[in-house]
C-alpha cells in the first residue's frame, strides 16, 4: 500500500483481458479508493478478431483499435513494455520506446500479456513469412496482395506472374481460415479490376498440418467451409506441413513432400504460445509456459497476483473433465477480465457480503467470416452458414467492439463497403516512408549555391 493506505494497482498488457479488466476498475472504483497504471508499448487496444476485415479493406485500420487514453482516462498509462517482474518485491522494470527503463511499484499486478505467433525452425521463414496478429500485418497483407496483382499485371515474365498471384497461407484454424477467406475474397474482387489478368491466375493454398480445417467447429461445418474455399478455387492441402521456404521457394513435408511451390506471400498463423515476457517473471507457470492461475483468477501461490487470457492457463469449470483449461479465445479473456476485475475489488474493499467468485463461462462458440456474405458460426450448437453466418459474424463482434465511438465508425464502414465497390488502392509507399527523402538527398542538385 501507499503511504496514505491506497492500493496501486498495476495491469500490464492493455489487450481483451487488460483493457476489459482496467474498464471495470475504472468505472466501479471511486476516485481516490486506488491508484490504478496500465503498462502497454501500444497506445490502443486492438480488437483482434476484427483483423480479417481490416485485412479486406472492409474496415479502416484505426477503426478497430481502442486509445486507452481515452478509454481509461483515471488510469496513468505507461507506454513501454514490461521486461521485469519481480512479484516479491511488487515491482516492474518497463522499457519505454527510447530504451529508458522504469520501476514501477504495486500493491496488486493482473498479468496480460497475452500470447504470441508459435513459429516452427522452417528455413526462410523468418525472411519470408507474415503473421497475422497484429493491426500491423493484417494492413500489410492487404497491401502485399494488391501489390501483388499489380506486379503480376505490369510483367511480361510469366514465372514472376506466376510467383506474384501464388499466396499461401499455413494453417486452417479460424484465424487462418478468416485470414485466407478475406484476402482470396480481396483478391478475386480486385483482380477484375486487372485486364490483364483473369481469376483463374490466383492460386490460393491453404496448408493444414491436421485431418481437418477449422478444428474450432463440428466436422460438417468444416467440410462446408472446405467446400466453399474450394470452390473458390482454393487449394486445401491437409495432413501436410511445411520443410523450407528459402527464398520463396516452399517445400512441402507430409502428403505433399514432392512438390514445390514459388511464392511471394506466405501467411504464418500456426497458433500462439504464452508471451516470452512472462519467463522474467517470478510467477508459477504450466510446462507449456502459461502463469497457472486459480478459478478466482489469481496467480497460484502469489496473492496480489491476477491473470487470465491467452498468458494463462485458467480452469474451465463448465467443461465436464479433469484439468480442462479455458481456450485461448476473446470470449473468455473478454469476460475474465471483467470477472478479474470484481474479484479484486471484492479483496480490496474486504466486503464479506460479496466475496470474490469463481470464473464460471459455457464458451459459445466460433463464428468466422469467409468473405462477403460467407461465413459459419456455431454458437451453443446451433449452426449457421453463408449469409446467415457472416451477419452473425458481424453482428457479434459489433456488439463486443469496446467503445461506442468504434461501433458507429465501424457500422459507417460496413454501410459504405455495402454502397460502394471496394477500395483496391495498395498504399505500398506506408512501408517505405523515408525512400522519398532519400531518394532526393542521394540526387546531385541542380541547384548550385548562391544562384
Ligand atoms: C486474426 C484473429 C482473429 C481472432 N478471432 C477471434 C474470434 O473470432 N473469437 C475469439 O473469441 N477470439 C478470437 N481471436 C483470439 C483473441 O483475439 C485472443 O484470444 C485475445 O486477444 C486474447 O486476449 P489477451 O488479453 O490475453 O491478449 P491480447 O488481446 O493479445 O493482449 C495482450 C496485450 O499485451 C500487450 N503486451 C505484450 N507484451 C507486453 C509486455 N512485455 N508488457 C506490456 N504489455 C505487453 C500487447 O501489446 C497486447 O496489447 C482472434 C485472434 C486473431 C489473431
Amino acid at each position: 500500500m501507499t503511504s496514505a493506505g491506497t492500493p496501486r494497482i498495476l495491469v500490464i498488457g492493455g489487450g481483451h483481458l487488460g483493457l476489459y479488466a482496467a474498464e471495470r476498475l475504472h468505472r466501479r472504483l471511486q476516485p481516490g479508493e486506488a491508484d490504478l497504471t496500465l503498462a502497454e508499448p501500444l497506445t490502443y487496444m486492438t480488437y483482434q478478431s476484427l483483423l480479417p476485415e481490416v485485412a479486406a479493406g472492409n474496415v479502416e485500420p484505426r477503426h478497430v483499435v481502442i486509445p486507452l487514453r481515452r478509454a481509461l482516462p483515471r488510469f496513468h498509462i505507461v507506454n513501454g513494455q514490461v521486461i521485469e517482474l519481480r512479484h516479491a518485491d511488487r515491482t516492474a522494470r518497463v522499457r519505454l520506446v527510447d530504451g529508458e527503463e522504469r520501476h514501477l511499484t504495486y500493491d496488486h499486478v493482473v498479468v496480460a500479456p497475452g500470447a504470441v505467433a508459435r513459429t516452427s525452425p522452417v528455413p526462410g521463414l523468418a525472411e519470408l513469412a507474415v503473421g497475422f496478429k497484429t493491426l500491423g500485418e493484417a494492413v500489410f497483407l492487404r497491401n502485399r496482395v494488391l501489390i501483388q496483382l499489380s506486379l503480376a499485371a505490369s510483367t511480361t515474365d510469366p514465372g514472376v506472374r506466376r510467383r506474384a498471384l501464388t499466396f499461401v497461407v499455413i494453417c486452417a484454424d479460424y484465424a487462418g481460415v478468416e485470414a485466407l477467406g478475406e484476402l482470396s475474397d480481396l483478391s478475386m474482387d480486385a483482380i477484375e479490376a486487372f485486364h490483364e489478368l483473369r481469376r483463374e491466375d490466383l492460386r490460393w493454398i491453404l496448408v493444414e498440418p491436421g485431418e481437418r480445417i477449422m478444428p474450432e467447429v463440428s466436422p460438417e461445418l468444416s467440410a462446408y467451409t472446405s467446400d466453399v474455399l474450394r470452390r473458390r478455387g482454393v487449394e486445401i492441402r491437409l495432413n501436410t506441413t511445411i520443410s523450407s521456404c528459402v527464398s520463396g521457394r516452399i517445400r512441402f513435408g507430409g502428403r505433399y513432400a514432392d512438390d514445390v511451390v514459388e511464392a511471394n506471400t506466405l501467411v504464418w498463423t500456426a497458433g500462439v504460445r504464452p508471451n516470452p515476457m512472462l519467463d522474467t517473471t517470478d510467477l508459477v507457470r504450466d510446462d507449456q509456459g502459461r502463469v497457472l492461475a486459480d478459478a478466482y483468477l489469481r496467480v497460484r501461490g502469489a496473492p496480489g497476483a491476477w491473470t487470465g487470457g491467452d498468458c494463462a492457463a485458467v480452469p474451465d469449470l463448465i467443461r465436464d473433465e479433469p484439468n480442462a483449461l479455458c481456450e485461448p479465445t476473446a470470449e473468455h479473456a473478454i469476460r475474465q477480465g471483467r470477472r478479474l476485475a470484481d474479484n479484486l475489488i471484492a479483496e480490496i474493499r474486504g466486503e464479506r457480503s460479496h466475496p470474490p467468485q469463481l470464473y464460471r463461462h459455457r464458451y459459445a462458440g466460433a463464428v468466422a467470416g469467409l468473405g462477403r456474405l460467407q461465413g459459419v458460426a456455431e454458437i451453443y450448437g446451433v449452426r449457421l452458414r453463408g449469409a446467415p453466418a457472416w451477419l452473425l459474424h458481424r453482428g457479434y463482434h459489433w456488439v463486443m467492439l469496446p467503445s461506442a465511438a468504434r461501433k458507429a465508425r465501424v457500422l459507417t464502414d460496413w454501410a459504405l463497403d455495402a454502397l460502394l465497390s471496394r477500395d483496391i488502392s495498395a498504399l505500398a509507399e506506408l512501408e517505405e516512408p523515408r525512400k522519398p527523402l532519400q531518394t532526393a538527398a542521394r540526387a546531385p542538385s541542380l541547384v548550385t549555391q548562391g544562384a
